[in-house]
């Protein structure tokens, strides 16, 4: 043992700990940026730590890898936050397709090596990184392609899918047991290649795009799997141990959005939700009310309790510095605002509650969906700004409707509901919203940034604050 790999083990125990204490600090809000601080350094000491390796040959391939890998990421850091999920989807399919490269790269070099270096224990392990990560790449495209619109975000069907995908991973899987224990049968290998890529495109794209959120953090369980495997190919106890906090995490997060939409995992995955439908209850011929911002800032201020419920249109039109100047506008008047946080509202897992952190808007306002259902009924006015399928009642009593059963924000249950949104198009999950409907609701029409600009225009002339 050198020198160099006792450093090596050393760094890697420093950046183990380190990974762990950023995911515990990045789990809430006061302490997510110490989170974002200890990855980047358990990241960089892992990386750094792993150039000191003893087996290095050269470092000219780790540089050039380096140089692309930069001018990849650095304008992939540039995309708006409403991009960031396809953007993750991208990040994991990278993942996913390094740990099948380099599982390929050590099945050939063993391969070469002779017969006795592809051990059964080698081998399943390769065959596991190898089938994971492919698919990963594939499927992370794919969902990638979809949030961007690429391709369409609706499921896309046929006869017996379940089947033929289930097939389809069940002859991947019997291929890869076939090559554990004949390894030198190398030609089964791109066969099993091929199948898992072909299977990470067929399990996503009878997926809608409501369902993306959990499919991309699934994949992002996969892709830590993939990143564990690997770690047994390398011999490698830092990417074993990362590639277990990444696997979990994203597994983990995938169950709480599951809960939150009150959908399984089975459903999720083979449930082709998401298909653009229109609800029943309103498909005859309903009108709705609109009011002014002048309308909507009398009602605003005779209130006692607001309850605002930020959706994707919030992220859109970045209205959050105007939402916090309206929500001091209210708070000079002594009026109680809350703010109602729906866990898939937006395009990603604490969407809402980034964009209402920059704003400063003090994070005790913030209330989650469990806790301020109760207090709906009290609420004076519900301000709804750019959300549609979080606060969608139909999601209560539909049984005909695609999100049947998805928790939502109770905003139909307050006094007067003022929703702001530019038109009556439907949102993610492409079906109306009977809220609009109801006979308490007021539609804002117009861009949630304008329109809460006039509102505070008007509440600040009426006021006289300012
Ligand atoms: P939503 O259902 O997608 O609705 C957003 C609404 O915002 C639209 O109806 C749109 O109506 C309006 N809007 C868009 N741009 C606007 C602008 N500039 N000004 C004002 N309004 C604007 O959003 P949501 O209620 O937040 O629900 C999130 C949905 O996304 C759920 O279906 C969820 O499952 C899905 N999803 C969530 C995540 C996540 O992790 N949070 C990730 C992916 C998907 P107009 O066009 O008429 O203005």
């Amino acid at each position: 043992m050198t020198y160099e790999f006792h450093v090596t083990q050393l760094i890697y125990l420093v950046a183990s700990a380190l990974f762990v204490f950023s995911l515990k600090w990045l789990s809430h809000p006061k302490t997510a940026r110490r989170g974002v601080l200890a990855g980047v350094l358990a990241m960089t000491a892992a990386v750094g730590g792993t150039l000191m390796h003893h087996e290095i040959v050269t470092f000219k391939w780790i540089a050039l890898a380096m140089v692309i890998g930069t001018i990849i990421g650095v304008p992939l850091s540039w995309v708006p936050l409403t991009a960031v999920p396809q953007r993750t989807a991208l990040s994991h399919s990278f993942g996913g397709l390094a740990a099948g490269l380099v599982g390929t790269a050590k099945y050939i070099l063993w391969l070469n090596e002779g017969p006795e270096a592809l051990t059964s224990y080698r081998m399943t392990a390769i065959v596991i990184e190898c089938i994971l990560g492919y698919l990963t790449f594939t499927g992370s495209l794919m969902a990638c392609g979809k949030l961007q619109e690429w391709i369409p975000t609706r499921p896309i069907t046929y006869k017996n899918q379940n089947l033929i995908n289930l097939s389809l991973l069940t002859i991947a899987v019997a291929v890869g047991v076939i090559i554990v224990f004949k390894p030198y049968l190398w030609w089964l290998f791109p066969i099993v290649i091929l199948l898992s890529l072909t299977f990470g495109v067929l399990l996503i794209i009878p997926i809608g795009g409501a369902d993306m959120p959990t499919v991309i953090s699934l994949l992002n369980a996969y892709a830590g799997l993939s990143a564990v495997a690997m770690g047994f190919v390398l011999e490698n106890k830092l990417l074993i141990t990362a590639g277990a906090l990444d696997g979990s995490s994203g597994f983990i997060l995938s169950v709480i959005m599951c809960r939150a939409m009150n959908r399984s995992f089975a459903n999720v995955l083979f449930g082709a939700f998401g298909q653009v439908k229109a609800s029943a209850a309103v498909t005859e011929q309903r009108t709705v009310k609109s009011a002014t911002a002048q309308d909507a800032a009398q009602l605003l201020e005779q209130a006692q309790l607001v309850v605002v419920v930020p959706g994707y249109g919030m992220a859109v039109a970045q209205a959050q510095h105007r939402v916090r100047e309206l929500y001091d506008q209210l708070n000079k008047r002594g009026i109680d605002v809350k703010f109602a946080i729906h866990p898939v509202a937006g395009r990603m897992p604490g969407h809402m509650n980034v964009l209402l952190a920059e704003a400063e808007i003090p994070y005790d306002k913030l209330t989650e969906m469990d806790d301020i259902n109760p207090e709906m009924p009290r609420a004076d006015v519900v301000l709804v700004i750019g959300a549609n399928d979080v606060v969608n009642p139909a999601a209560r009593h539909d049984k005909g409707s695609p999100i049947y059963g998805m928790p939502i924000i109770d905003a139909d249950k307050a006094k007067t509901c003022l929703a702001i949104k530019r038109t009556m198009n439907p949102g993610f999950a492409g079906i109306e919203n009977e809220l609009y409907y109801a006979d308490n609701t007021l539609m804002v029409f117009g861009d949630a940034k304008a329109v809460v600009g006039d509102l505070v225009k008007e509440l600040s002339a009426q006021g006289g604050i300012h």
